[in-house]
């Protein structure tokens, strides 16, 4: 995984491109919410469930098909009654939880993730794979390993959806003037 603190950058930096009347303060948390969830796999291994099952990390949580049915379920429920385009809402959250197995693909640790369960345990990197591993656990941040990991996801996450956001800033700019 990406740390927990760099998974909601995405959902962050790609708000900037949610039209007028649907951006809400509710549906960025629910972005970056959706962007850290798909870690909570790990309270498996408390139960013996191994990082390679199905429901191991990286497993389904990490799939495809676990993006569209939080992102459905959470545009059905909780933003049911906004006034706002559903299907921009459901695209956004759909991005903003795809989004946390794509970073992890691009981490050079681990096992890779399982994007097409539950129909295929395969798990997959992107051939290139410069993001620094992070550990499980926070305790292990507070160290040289751990500031290497930030250094790299700075480098790697933070720095790129910045420059998307400015982007998109300028974009609105020039779109609403
Ligand atoms: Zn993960």
């Amino acid at each position: 995984m990406c740390s927990v603190i760099t998974h909601p950058v995405v959902p962050l930096a790609l708000s900037v491109f949610l039209p007028e009347g649907t951006s809400s303060s509710a549906l960025l948390i629910a972005g970056a919410v959706c962007s850290v969830i798909p870690d909570l796999d790990v309270i498996g291994f408390s139960f013996g469930i191994s990082y390679g099952d199905m429901l191991g990390h990286r497993g389904l949580s990490h799939s495809i098909s676990f993006a569209v049915v939080l992102a459905t379920l959470l545009t059905l429920t909780l933003f049911r009654d906004a006034h706002a385009n559903h299907f921009v809402v459901f695209l956004f959250l759909f991005l903003s939880t795809l989004s946390h197995p794509l970073l992890d693909a691009l981490t050079n640790g681990g096992l890779g993730v399982a994007l097409f369960a539950p129909f295929s345990n395969e798990r997959y990197f992107f051939p290139w794979r410069p993001i620094e591993v992070s550990p499980i656990g926070v305790g292990s941040f507070l160290s040289a390993r751990g500031l290497q990991v930030l250094w790299s996801e700075f480098k790697w996450v933070w720095l790129p959806s910045s420059v998307v956001f400015a982007v998109g800033q300028i974009i609105r700019r020039y779109v609403y003037s």
